[in-house]
């Protein structure tokens, strides 16, 4: 398209006739006659003024329009052709967007303009018409100019403007345009610290003022350059002592502007108080003016306005970030449980740990103290937005680290000796007798003396029970599965039934009696909280009963009472839901015997009802909460009130576990708290009013943080009153508790009702940052962090309940012990299941190892070879403790494969499964979150593992170095996870390809092959489990993980399909499922619909004629195909546990400039990156 040749009209070739003239004068220069400059132009200036098209046609591609301008503009003296030319640029700019400044910028027009400003202001004195027309057109031209700032400064134009500003404060009609400049220019921190030295802080206090309606733009504008300017901490230092003026300031807006006409100048001013009190001086005189109630009170009378938001927000934040630091209520941030390490790591944070001075105090942060000493150091030089490549960071770079690792590092003599738990590839079944099948397959064989493993008894080899003397610690006896009886106690010795409530006695507080716990104690009954410290009690054995406390007073029972109470129950009949019928798997009186023989570091003695009752997963559906408006903002509020209202506060110790004699609550005014139960973690409440409760929880063993998972006890409520409870020490810095995830409740006023269940409970869930600091010794160095709160809240259905709360649904050691013996029993002749000790843990407790596959059909050579050559799977769950939804579905695995069905009958003669169920036992036992007694993420330990600080991690590892050994190396390896930050289940995987793509590694990736058979698995899992999605699978190894199970055994077991699976904890967004928590029907079905894709592998990969016995499964044709090419979906390239940040109300990353939260290279090393792509991710789950 031709323009020129459209341009028809008169005025537009008079208009290229005048350009021409214009062009000619600029090259004849100054000889020419100033006047035909000056007549041109104002001809130009006319014909813009009356004609639009005239105006596009300066600014149309081709035109030379724009330059001619601009040439005349630089070469001539002349004032008059100058203020002509200036009032066609400013006809020119006023309209058409950004796209007519694009131009005048790109002909180098920002440069002559400056250039102008400077030569203007050496004339005395210099023309206010030039000055009030140069700054109109650069206030147009200077926020489309990215480079204005800088090209302002190196001009020397910012001190004309200053200057001109200073002398023309009554001025209004110069002031605003030049106010509009400086705005601009106080955008670039260079320019804000320099100007700030010229005194333009002080200027812009000269200018605001309290409420007026005249002048407003000068207001604002003035409002937001001052904003800008105090962005440099040097800036803000100077005004401080401004601080008790624009709070004044902003009172007086807030009282007059009824109409909220104004709220731009309200937030303007507290836009500047948000950046002064980005340093602590600034957030002292804050605090000391009183500042806390002015913007508390202002934003309450916000409240009912809506379009007031913004004001309330930035209120919020400033409230928050000036709230005192406030030290968490502890004596200490390490565990409040001790275990000794009898080998300390030599380096690390638990060597850290023990070298840490006696009586140091941890708690405290004492390196936010000099932080204004760095105020000094503003940047004078040009720093660039620093690019941060945070996603590609943590991705392995080195070629070689994705190789297969060639050497192997142990010699088969020392492996040798794991030859025991592989018996099925040497059995040969020639004295097996097919008619009882236990006694063969379970003989045990003799432990290697060094690690010395548990063996435990199977129904066979039970030795005799004896209730009066502690087992602990080996051989642990094991149960006859056919004395159990819920309702019978035959031994004597398991006598729950007996504190067990009346039947249909109408009250419900005599139902409670006797049901607050279940313990297990050798002195009897528990008598008194505070008789002694409760965590250091005997092992726990079996003596006689079940400790009783009353349950809505307070005073536990006394021993002579609970005998009473013992004889008066003698003739009632259980009705607690009998659990062992509703549940195959579950049986109160079986898991008992398990608690007995678990250790704890604790020594806990008192069992947790829902583990005793079990669990009937609801068949409601439970939906992802929809997140209510202002949620976060209200509870933050009430945090405020806190400081505002102190004499609202009872800060009531009411649970604490650091106190030898840990609190006993008075009659009926608080809550009764209790968390000490195997896999409970709570470590001290507090009253804070009279329904709301700050909650403290304990470290891992051995650490003094990680702590996420919690699960405790309440009783004492009232019904119907609001309880509102604060987790105050979380520490991940976003929580699915943002994204509709609530917290399990077992209530066992409903599970005595027939209803035994975790459900997902909670109302006003939000997870924000808090005032509690984090001393730097928590957070790995790093200074001035804060906690975060995990807040809900709950009105109670029943009097004299006991409920139980936890992040998610609990599944303890002892639950896993109890499966087990319940799946032997559904061994059939044609299923092959052994039961080995692996070895044991450190804390004493034996980790159990699997062997599931199906009987020989005879013991016929070929059958026997058959038997001998199945491909072995290799599964290992929970070595995370916290992430109990790996167990769940372990739970569901283990179920199907010991299952009847036809598919699990295949699967058995498919495969030999080795299963570690619970990778480890003592985190789970003792509360832990993340680690092992060791203190340390066991997950992180496989490169090198410790037979003494990890012996499961090093056992299992041995297992398959053992296999690797002998060329029998799994075909698939799956390590369960729990996922705290993410929906839905998926995989990670490992991919050399995957990883260089999304790398810039030089390696031409024509060199590397890779087979794509890492794909099958989670594509067929994707078309079979509702639950599970391809598109948040990721296939890219991670230099963080390189010691995880996944990488290690992928690289150094060489097991191509070597994968963590892991289960969302909080619910799905895709799929059958989405929008639902997910619950542990859901877990479970996982975990079988896991097998079942197994079974589908077979197919893929078997030779030929094995595929032809495919008469259960249709195998799908594309599926084939995947093994060929990549699927189109590109590998999304994860991090660990994140989700983006939660910015409905409170914008995190501008809370507080010195903060490092969003520097790379000083976060929390749990706290991983966001890559884009996830966060891209979010923001579709969101919608
Ligand atoms: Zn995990």
């Amino acid at each position: 398209m031709n323009k020129h040749k459209m341009i028809t009209e008169k005025g537009n070739s008079r208009m290229l006739m005048l350009f021409g003239q214009l062009e000619k004068l600029n090259r004849e220069s100054m000889l020419v006659d100033p006047e035909i400059a000056r007549q041109i132009t104002a001809k130009i200036l006319h014909l813009i003024q009356t004609q639009e098209k005239t105006r596009k046609e300066i600014v149309s591609k081709g035109s030379s329009g724009m330059e001619v301008i601009l040439a005349t503009l630089e070469n001539t003296q002349d004032l008059q052709s100058i203020l002509n030319i200036l009032y066609i640029l400013n006809e020119l700019l006023t309209v058409g967007g950004g796209r007519r400044i694009g131009v005048f910028v790109s002909k180098g027009g920002t440069g002559i303009l400056l250039q102008l400003v400077i030569s203007a202001s050496k004339e005395s004195p210099p023309s206010e018409e030039v000055m009030l027309q140069l700054h109109s057109v650069l206030a147009k031209v200077g926020p489309k100019d990215r480079k204005f700032g800088v090209k302002a400064r190196l001009n020397g134009a910012l001190n004309v403007t200053v200057n001109l500003l200073k002398q023309n404060l009554q001025n209004y009609k110069l002031l605003l345009p030049c106010l509009l400049v400086l705005q601009v220019y106080s955008s670039n921190t260079v320019n804000a610290v320099s100007l700030g030295k010229n005194g333009v802080v002080e200027l812009m206090f000269k200018i605001i003022g309290p409420y007026s309606k005249k002048n407003t733009s000068l207001l604002k504008v003035s409002l937001d350059t001052l904003g800008a300017l105090l962005k440099s901490k040097t800036n803000a230092q100077r005004a401080v002592v401004h601080v008790p003026v624009l709070l004044y300031i902003y009172q007086d807006w807030h009282r007059n502007d009824t109409r909220h006409r104004h709220i731009l100048i309200r937030k303007g001013i507290l836009g500047c108080l948000k950046n002064i009190t980005n340093i602590k001086l600034g957030r002292k005189a804050f605090i000391d003016a009183d500042g806390m109630r002015i913007l508390y009170n202002t934003s309450t009378e916000c409240l009912p306005v809506r379009t007031l938001d913004p004001l309330i927000n930035t209120s919020s934040l400033i409230m928050r970030k000036c709230f005192p630091k406030n030290r968490l209520p502890l004596p200490t941030i390490k565990s409040v449980f001790h275990h000794q390490l009898l080998r300390v790591p030599a380096g690390g944070p638990v060597a850290q740990l023990y070298n840490q001075p006696l009586g140091m105090d941890d708690v405290v942060d004492e390196s936010d103290n000099n932080e204004d000493a760095e105020a000094e150091n503003d940047m004078e030089n040009e720093v660039e937005e620093k690019d941060h490549h945070a996603g590609n960071d943590d991705i392995e770079t080195d070629i070689n680290k994705l190789r297969p690792k060639e050497t192997h590092s142990r010699p088969f003599e020392e492996l040798k000796i794991y030859e025991r738990f592989f018996m099925e590839l040497s059995e040969d079944f020639q004295v097996f007798n097919f008619d009882n099948p236990k006694k063969g397959v379970t003989a045990t064989p003799a432990a290697p003396k060094s690690h010395r493993p548990i063996i435990v008894p199977t129904t066979q080899a039970l030795p005799p029970k004896n209730p009066t003397e502690c087992p602990h610690p080996a051989p642990v006896p094991a149960l006859d599965l056919d004395t159990i009886n819920i309702t019978k106690d035959q031994d004597g010795c398991g006598d729950h039934t007996h504190s067990r409530p009346h039947p249909g006695a109408g009250l419900e507080q005599e139902l409670v009696q006797g049901l607050e716990r279940v313990a297990l104690d050798g002195a009897g009954p528990q008598v008194g909280g505070g008789g002694g410290n409760k965590h250091k009690r005997q092992p726990p054995i079996l003596a006689g009963g079940v400790a009783a406390r009353l349950g809505g007073e307070g005073e536990e029972m006394l021993a002579e009472d609970w005998a009473e109470e013992e004889e008066s129950s003698e003739e009632g009949v259980l009705h607690v839901p009998d659990t062992a019928l509703l549940l195959p798997l579950h049986d109160p009186d079986l898991y008992v015997e398990m608690v007995k023989s678990t250790s704890s570091v604790p020594q806990f003695s008192e069992v947790a009802y829902p583990d005793y009752f079990g669990h009937v997963a609801p068949t409601s559906r439970e939906h992802i909460l929809e997140r209510v408006y202002g949620v976060q903002r209200t509870k933050i509020f009430q945090d405020i009130e806190r400081l505002i209202h102190p004499n609202d506060i009872l800060d009531k110790v009411v649970y604490d576990l650091d106190i030898q004699s840990c609190p006993v609550v008075d009659g009926g005014e608080s809550l009764k708290f209790n968390s000490q139960f195997e896999s409970g973690n709570l470590r001290k409440a507090v009253q804070v009013r009279k329904f709301e409760y700050d909650l403290v929880l304990n470290s891992d063993i051995n650490s003094n943080h990680y702590h996420q998972w919690f699960y405790f006890e309440v009783s004492g409520m009232r019904v119907g009153a609001p309880y509102r409870f604060n987790i105050i020490n979380c520490e991940k810095s976003n929580s699915q508790f943002n994204y509709g995830m609530q917290v399990l409740m077992y209530s066992v006023q409903e599970a005595i009702s027939g209803r035994p269940r975790w459900v997902r409970t909670g109302t006003d869930i939000c997870y924000y940052k808090n005032h509690f600091s984090r001393s730097s010794i928590a957070a790995g160095g790093q200074k001035g962090k804060s906690y975060y709160t995990m807040t809900f809240s709950m009105t109670f259905n029943h009097k004299d309940d006991v409920c139980y709360f936890a992040y998610h649904y609990p599944y303890t050691y002892s639950t896993l012990k109890m499966h087990l013996q319940k799946l032997e029993a559904l061994r059939t002749p044609q299923t092959y299941l052994r039961e080995d000790v692996l070895c044991e843990t450190l804390g004493g407790n034996s980790c159990p190892l699997l062997t599931i596959t199906a009987m020989p059909e005879s013991t016929s050579n070929d059958q026997i070879c058959q038997f001998r050559n199945r491909p072995l799977v290799f599964l290992s769950s929970r070595v995370h403790p916290g992430e109990t939804n790996a167990s769940w579905v372990m739970k569901g695995t283990l179920e199907f494969l010991m299952g009847s069905s036809p598919l699990a009958h295949s699967l058995r003669e498919a495969y030999i499964f080795k299963i570690v169920p619970m990778l480890n036992p003592d985190g789970v036992v003792n509360g832990n979150h993340r680690c092992s007694l060791s203190g340390e993420d066991l997950n992180r330990q496989w490169q090198n593992p410790s037979p003494e600080l990890h012996p499961t991690i090093y056992h299992t590892k041995s297992l398959l170095q053992y296999l690797a050994a002998i060329q029998r190396a799994p075909l698939v390896f799956c390590d369960y996870h729990g996922h705290s930050r993410k929906k839905n289940v998926f995989m990670y995987g490992c991919s050399l390809k995957e990883t260089v793509w999304e790398t810039n590694i030089s390696a031409t990736s024509c060199e590397l092959h890779e087979d794509l058979g890492y794909r099958t698995l989670p594509k067929i899992l994707s078309q079979m489990a509702p639950a599970f999605s391809m598109a948040s699978c990721s296939f890219v190894v991670e230099r963080s993980k390189e010691a995880t199970a996944r990488v290690v055994v992928w690289r150094e077991i060489g097991v191509q399909r070597s994968y963590t699976m892991e289960s969302t904890l909080c619910g799905c967004d895709q799929g059958k499922y989405k929008g639902l928590q997910i619950g542990t029907r859901e877990l479970e079905e996982m975990g079988a619909q896991f097998c079942v894709a197994l079974l589908r592998l077979k197919r893929l990969t078997s030779p030929l004629k094995l595929r032809n016995n495919a008469h259960l499964l249709d195998v799908d044709s594309d599926l084939m195909e995947t093994r060929c090419k990549v699927s189109s979906t590109p590998s999304t390239y994860l991090l660990e546990d994140e989700e983006a940040s939660f910015m409905e109300e409170v914008d995190y990353s501008a809370e507080s400039g010195d903060e490092p939260d969003n520097d790379p290279n000083t976060a929390d090393p749990h706290d991983n990156h966001l890559s884009d792509s996830e966060s891209n991710n979010h923001r579709d789950s969101l919608t």
